[in-house]
């Protein structure tokens, strides 16, 4: 069962006060008047004047008017039950309703609440007297309690007067500076932390932040005790959530630790802080939720330097597999790649044809143009390789004007024919896009092998490729060689055993 908080207690306890106060005041000034006494006057005067009206009547000696008169009053007089006229003699003179069965004589002259007597004189001689019976008011004392004012007044007292000490006692608790509370030299321990230090009571209400979180969120303290976290505009680092169950009501309803929460701080749409944030539950004796402890870790500089640091990092590995001239692999990146598709040549029997392509008398460049044109070749050069290439095809820049191609899965006759259409490109666009400044046509010879024809090793095969390149600058240069189970050869060239290698 839920527990009654001590708000409701309290609002209790006054409420009770103030109806004490109010009872004792009515004994003491008699703030409401009593209700029978007034009863009770009513009667006797209404009775009084009754009586002199009869007696007027029976001076007339007419009996007929006084018995229908008495009639009527009982008639319409529902607090009165029955009405006799008895005569000094003791005859009854008239009566209405049941009065003998009801009537009860009080001593004498007497007359009771509901029982009244009135004598009626004639002259100064007793001629008769006027009994009423009322009704009673002791049996409908207690249901009629609830009727009266006064019980009315009570219990509007009682019901309002709670709920009003209980709002009141509510708001009042919650401006009320509940920091003021904790030990200066806590509140000091807390002040020295870095961190920003927040403890919530168990409706998640701020109870103290500590000066680090007051600096964070730009808010005097002051103005965060009695306020909650989630008037904040906090927002998962995960843009897709933006709606977020916050971490310390999700502690709050596990009773758990909820560690390393990352969270953004964010106003008109804009990232103002990031957080990691650790909620701690805070439990009383029974292990119910007292409140939490949330501590503000801000990461925003970290989190910047990281993301700098990735960037730099990836530029870094760019920069480190990739030539800065072109943009295409660099020789060790090359390699490395290679490896990788021996292996699948080793593990899988899959083909890897491996083209070496070297700029005819690129020297002349350089020594014509200067060595700035020189680079412009090689750029050019390197753009027409690559875009003529399919994606999954690797190339990398080998030494100063030559290139190394793979192509998995091709054979040594499909590598020979994108050999030819690179060289057809090469002396086709690179030409066109470098004529304007040299007016010198660009060509390029390429030698092309496989991992088909026997080579043991990434080395041999490129070897086999650089033969067959060697053929082909052999044969007049802008023209492709290919390696054959017999040797190196190309379309102006028989096999011959040719003895070069710039590998050996
Ligand atoms: P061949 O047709 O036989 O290949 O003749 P070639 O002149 O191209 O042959 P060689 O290999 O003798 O010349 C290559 C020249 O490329 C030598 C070197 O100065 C130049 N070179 C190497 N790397 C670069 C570079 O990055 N930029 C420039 N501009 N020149 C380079
Ligand atoms: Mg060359
Ligand atoms: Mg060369």
């Amino acid at each position: 069962m839920k527990r009654l908080t001590p708000i409701f207690w309290i609002s209790l306890g006054l409420v009770s006060l103030t109806l004490s106060i109010l009872l004792m005041s009515d004994l003491a000034v008699n703030l409401i008047p009593d209700q029978a006494a007034q009863i009770i006057t009513y009667r006797q005067k209404y009775s009084e004047a009754l009586a002199v009206q009869y007696s007027l009547l029976a001076q007339s000696g007419d009996e007929q008017p006084i018995q229908q008169a008495l009639d009527l009053l009982v008639e319409r007089n529902t607090d009165i039950q029955s009405v006799a006229l008895i005569l000094e003699s003791g005859e009854t003179m008239a009566l209405a309703g049941p009065h003998y069965d009801i009537w009860t004589q009080p001593p004498g002259t007497d007359s009771t609440p509901d029982h009244i007597q009135i004598p009626i004189y004639n002259g100064d001689l007793l001629w008769g007297t006027l009994q009423l019976r009322f009704r009673s008011l002791e049996n409908d004392r207690w249901s009629n309690l609830l009727d009266t004012a006064w019980a009315r007044f009570l219990a509007l007292v009682m019901g309002s007067g709670f709920l009003g000490y209980f709002l009141f006692m509510k708001r009042t608790l919650r401006q009320l500076d509940p920091s003021s509370v904790v030990p200066m030299r806590v509140q000091a321990a807390f002040n020295v932390l870095v961190e920003g230090v927040v403890f919530l009571d168990h409706e998640n209400h701020i109870v103290l932040a500590n000066r680090a979180f007051s600096e964070l969120v730009g808010v005097e303290p002051h103005n965060l005790i009695g306020s909650t976290l989630d008037r904040f505009g906090w927002v998962s680092p995960d843009r897709e959530r933006s709606l977020i169950t916050y971490p310390w009501e999700t502690a709050r309803q596990q009773q758990s630790l909820n560690l390393d929460v990352p969270l953004v701080w964010e106003r008109k749409g804009e990232t103002v802080r990031k957080f990691r944030v650790n909620c701690t539950p805070i439990l009383g004796e029974h292990r119910q939720g007292r409140g939490i402890l949330v501590s503000f870790n801000d990461v925003t500089e970290l989190d910047a330097t990281i993301q700098e640091l990735e960037i730099a990092k990836s530029e870094f590995e760019k920069l480190a597999l990739h030539d800065p001239l072109t943009g295409c692999f660099n020789r060790r990146a090359l390699f490395e790649a290679f490896e990788n598709q021996w292996e699948v040549v080793q593990r899988d029997g899959r083909n890897l044809v491996c083209i070496m392509a070297d700029i005819d008398h690129f020297k002349s460049y350089n020594d014509r143009f200067g060595h700035a044109v020189g680079d412009q070749v090689i750029q050019v050069v390197a753009k027409v390789l690559s875009t003529t290439l399919r994606p999954l095809d690797i190339m990398g820049r080998y030494g100063g004007e030559e290139f190394c191609i793979l192509l998995p899965g091709q054979t040594c006759a499909e590598g020979v024919l994108v050999a030819e259409r690179l060289r057809e490109q090469i002396e086709c666009l690179a030409s066109q896009s470098i004529r304007t400044t040299s007016g010198k046509k660009i060509t390029m010879s390429f030698g092309v092998s496989a991992a088909s024809l026997g080579a043991s090793d990434p080395l041999e095969l490129v070897d086999q490729a650089d033969k067959a390149l060697y053929v082909a600058k052999q044969g007049g240069r802008n023209q492709v060689g290919r390696w054959t189970s017999e040797g190196p050869v190309t379309s102006q060239v028989e096999p011959a055993a040719l003895t070069g290698s710039r590998f050996s």
